[in-house]
């Protein structure tokens, strides 16, 4: 079966994730309004009364500003475990409860033709989640807004076919940045925050001695990164190893501010 894979959005100013196989059609996540992510899902073909289901990662408001109004509108089901619809409650108003789905983290289960496992990851949120989507031999993976590499997440990772890892940050950049306080640079830097181009070089590279072969650089920060920085950054890590790029690896990158590439995988 063909599995599609669009970064709508990734970033701290929204973040969208399409996948699709099969009669299956999802989001991950919806952290623009309904109207800019109707619009990236009419660009790429996908009309949004044909979705799924929305699956949330976390209730930030990246990633939930659209979950309501997507859902009200198109009648979409959401799927959230119990501690994130708690959280989440206030920004996404009413969801019908017809349309409320709850899942344990660290417990698959089905929607449609998929299984869908969501991982724990270590951020500041209620009881925040990566997932990894199985559609017959293949599977693709998001994992972004987390504070370090954690051996749970380097579990849910291995042998994935495709993922959005997140790079966020330059820890020069951050350090740098006048108009970030102590204490945000410090929740961006803790165990809870974010990955740094570093740390996602080097998680990449634990990754690629489990198989994986490509990944999808997201959730960069706007003020403390740019995309040439950290495709740099993680490109020249994977050379030190004696990596090719494009040959042994593919490095993509998911914008913050366009629609990124549509994968197709099988
Ligand atoms: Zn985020
Ligand atoms: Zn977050």
């Amino acid at each position: 079966m063909r599995f599609t894979f669009c970064p709508l959005f990734s970033g701290s100013s929204g973040n969208a994730l399409f996948v699709g196989a099969g009669g299956t059609r999802i989001l991950i996540d919806a952290g623009l309004s309904g109207r800019a992510v109707s619009e990236a899902l009419n660009s790429i073909g996908i009309l949004p009364e044909t979705l799924n289901g929305i699956l949330v990662t976390h209730e930030h408001s990246d990633h939930v500003k659209g979950v309501g109004i997507l859902s009200r509108k198109y009648h979409l089901p959401v799927y959230a475990n119990a501690r994130t619809w708690a959280a989440m409650e206030r920004q996404v108003g009413t969801i019908a409860p017809s349309l409320h789905r709850e899942f344990e983290t660290g417990e698959s289960f089905f929607l449609g033709d998929f299984s869908v496992m969501p991982f724990a990851i270590p951020h500041d949120a209620a009881d925040p989640v990566g997932y990894r989507v199985y559609c017959g031999a293949c599977s693709v993976a998001t994992a972004t807004d987390m504070g370090y590499f954690s051996a749970k997440v380097y579990d849910a990772l291995s042998g994935v076919d495709i993922l959005v890892l997140e790079s966020n940050h330059d820890i020069d950049m951050l350090h740098a940045n006048e108009r970030y306080s102590a204490a945000l640079k410090s929740r961006i830097l803790g165990r809870h925050g974010h990955l740094s181009n570093e740390a996602c070089a080097e998680a990449l590279w634990m990754l690629y001695q489990t198989g994986v072969r490509h990944v999808v650089l997201g959730h960069l920060s706007h003020e403390n990164n740019t995309p040439e920085l950290a495709m740099r950054t993680v490109c020249e890590a994977m050379q030190a190893h004696g990596l090719v790029i494009g040959r042994d690896i593919m490095v993509d990158m998911a914008w913050r501010d366009h629609v990124g590439g549509v994968y197709e995988l099988e």
